[in-house]
C-alpha cells in the first residue's frame, strides 16, 4: 500500500535469494531495500528462491531464508516461487535459442580455460574472464557429434545475437540511462555442463513470467544486466525498470559474505536478537562497527 492505502498492481518487485548458505546481513540489507521499494509505491513483493544449483542448494537454507525474512518483518505477498519447478521453461527457451543458431556446444574444461588465461589474459566480462571463442570455431557438423558424447555447455554467441538486436537500451533509476555494449559481455554460458541452466537466463525469464516491474538489486549484479537486456530482445521479452543497490561492505572495503566470516542472520535471530529492530537501523543507515555501504 502506498502512504494513501492504494495498491499500486503495476509494480512488482522481488528478492531472489539462492539457497546455497544462509543470509548474512547484506541479504538483509537488499532484501529491505526490495521491500521497501515496493512497498512505499504501493507494489507487490515476491520472494523467489533461485534454486536451480541443485548440487549446492539445501531445503534447510530455504527455510531459513523464510525465517530470516519473517523475523526482520519483511514480508512478501503470494506463494514462494521456486525455480526448481521451472526447468521445462528454462529448457525450452534455450532450444528456441538453439533454434535460432545462437547458442554453440563448448568442451572447454576448467583447466582449458585457466591455460587460454596463461596464453593471453582476457579482459573481464561480467561473469569473469572473458571467453577467447575456442569453440566458436568448431566445425559445426563435429561440434555436433561431440555434443552427442562428451560433456559440454552452451554458449550464446554474443556478436551473432548483437548483430540482430542492435544496440539496446535501459532505465536504471539509482544509475540512469543505460545503454548496451554486447561486444564487452563475451560468450556467456546459458546452459552450463553440471546445471539445468544459468542463473542469466533463469533470472530473465523469470522476472518476465512473474510480472516484475522494477529489478531491484545489489550493484554486483550491474554488469550483467547488458546479458540480461540482451537475452529478453531475443526472446521478446519485456524490459523492467532496474535499481542497482550500493552494498554492505566489510571493514577491508569487501562485499560481506559468509566465507569472510559475516555473522549469518539465524545465528542472531536464534540468539534472541531484535529483527525489526536490526531492519530499522539498516533503514536510518546505522550499521553495525566496520561495516559501511559503497559509494558507487
Ligand atoms: N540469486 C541471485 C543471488 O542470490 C540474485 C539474483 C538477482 O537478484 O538478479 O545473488
Amino acid at each position: 500500500m502506498t502512504s494513501s492505502g492504494q495498491l499500486n498492481r503495476h509494480i512488482v518487485v522481488r528478492f531472489a535469494p539462492s539457497p546455497n548458505g544462509l543470509l548474512h546481513l547484506g541479504h538483509a540489507y537488499a532484501a529491505m531495500v526490495a521491500h521497501d521499494f515496493a512497498r512505499s509505491r504501493g507494489g507487490r513483493f515476491l520472494l523467489r528462491i533461485e534454486d536451480i544449483d541443485s548440487g549446492r542448494s539445501r531445503p534447510e537454507f530455504v527455510t531459513a531464508i523464510m525465517d530470516d525474512l519473517r523475523w526482520l518483518g519483511l514480508d512478501w505477498d503470494g506463494d514462494v516461487i521456486f525455480q526448481s519447478r521451472r526447468l521445462e521453461s528454462y529448457a525450452a527457451a534455450a532450444a528456441r535459442l538453439r533454434s535460432m543458431g545462437l547458442l554453440y556446444p563448448c568442451f572447454c574444461t576448467r583447466s582449458d580455460m585457466r591455460k587460454l588465461q596463461e596464453d593471453g589474459p582476457q579482459p573481464e566480462g561480467p561473469d569473469g574472464p572473458i571467453y577467447a571463442g575456442t569453440c566458436r570455431h568448431l566445425d559445426p557438423e563435429l561440434a555436433r557429434d561431440r555434443a552427442a558424447t562428451e560433456p559440454h555447455s552452451w554458449r550464446l554467441d554474443v556478436a551473432k545475437a548483437a548483430a540482430m538486436t542492435g544496440s539496446l537500451e535501459w532505465v536504471d533509476e539509482r544509475h540512469g540511462n543505460q545503454s548496451s555494449d554486447p561486444g564487452r559481455l563475451g560468450d556467456i554460458i546459458l546452459v552450463p555442463k553440471d546445471t539445468p541452466v544459468a542463473y542469466h537466463l533463469a533470472v530473465t525469464l523469470d522476472d518476465a513470467r512473474d510480472g516484475i516491474s522494477h529489478v531491484v538489486r545489489g550493484d554486483d549484479l550491474f554488469a550483467s544486466t547488458g546479458i540480461h537486456r540482451l537475452l529478453q530482445a531475443l526472446l521478446d521479452l519485456p524490459t523492467p525498470i532496474y535499481f542497482h543497490h550500493p552494498l554492505l561492505l566489510d571493514d577491508k572495503g569487501g562485499k560481506l559474505s559468509k566465507s569472510r566470516g559475516s555473522a549469518s542472520l539465524s545465528v542472531l535471530r536464534t540468539a534472541g536478537e531484535d529483527g525489526y529492530g536490526l531492519v530499522q537501523e539498516l533503514r536510518a543507515g546505522i550499521f553495525p562497527v566496520g561495516i559501511s555501504l559503497s559509494q558507487a
